[in-house]
């Protein structure tokens, strides 16, 4: 299985509870090495910027608002299988239908406050890092 890197987001309604601790640790039982993290509070333009593929969906502008509303963890995880892997650790995104123990699960209150971002595929898993972090950061 390859080794792959991937592209995550403790979001403002994790920080806010003090979660930061709780779910890196979780990547890292999990085997999901930490290579490159930052602590970022958005803009509300550069959620949109960040979410240009969700724009115009009905929730964008609730999604971008929450985005901006405090400050986020932004990570890149690598490890065997590391954007799937991650998908499954967070669980679905309405916290209501996803699986027992993940971060969502867990975690979240609602749908759009959940805690978590995952790359969802390997594209955009490289335009994900690469919008937050510069080669030389990630170790
Ligand atoms: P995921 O984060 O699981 O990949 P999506 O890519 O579909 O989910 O949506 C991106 C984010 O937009 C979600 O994580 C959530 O914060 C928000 N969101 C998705 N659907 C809704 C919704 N119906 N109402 C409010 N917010 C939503
Ligand atoms: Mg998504």
């Amino acid at each position: 299985m390859a080794i792959e890197r991937t592209f995550s987001i403790i979001k403002p309604d994790a920080t806010r509870k003090n979660l930061v601790g709780k779910i890196l640790a979780r990547f890292e039982s999990e085997g999901l090495r930490i290579c490159g993290m930052r602590k970022v509070h958005m803009s509300l333009r550069e959620a949109e910027g960040f979410y240009a593929v969700h724009a115009g969906r009905p929730f964008f502008a609730e999604l971008t608002a929450f985005m901006s509303s405090g400050p986020c963890v932004v990570l890149v995880l690598e490890g065997e299988n590391a954007i799937l892997r991650n998908r499954e650790i967070m669980g679905a995104t309405n916290p209501a239908q996803a699986a027992e123990g993940t971060l969502r699960k867990l975690y979240a209150d609602s749908i759009g406050e959940n805690a978590v971002h995952g790359s969802d595929a390997p594209d955009t898993a490289a335009t994900e890092i690469a919008w937050f972090f510069r080669g030389t950061e990630l170790h």
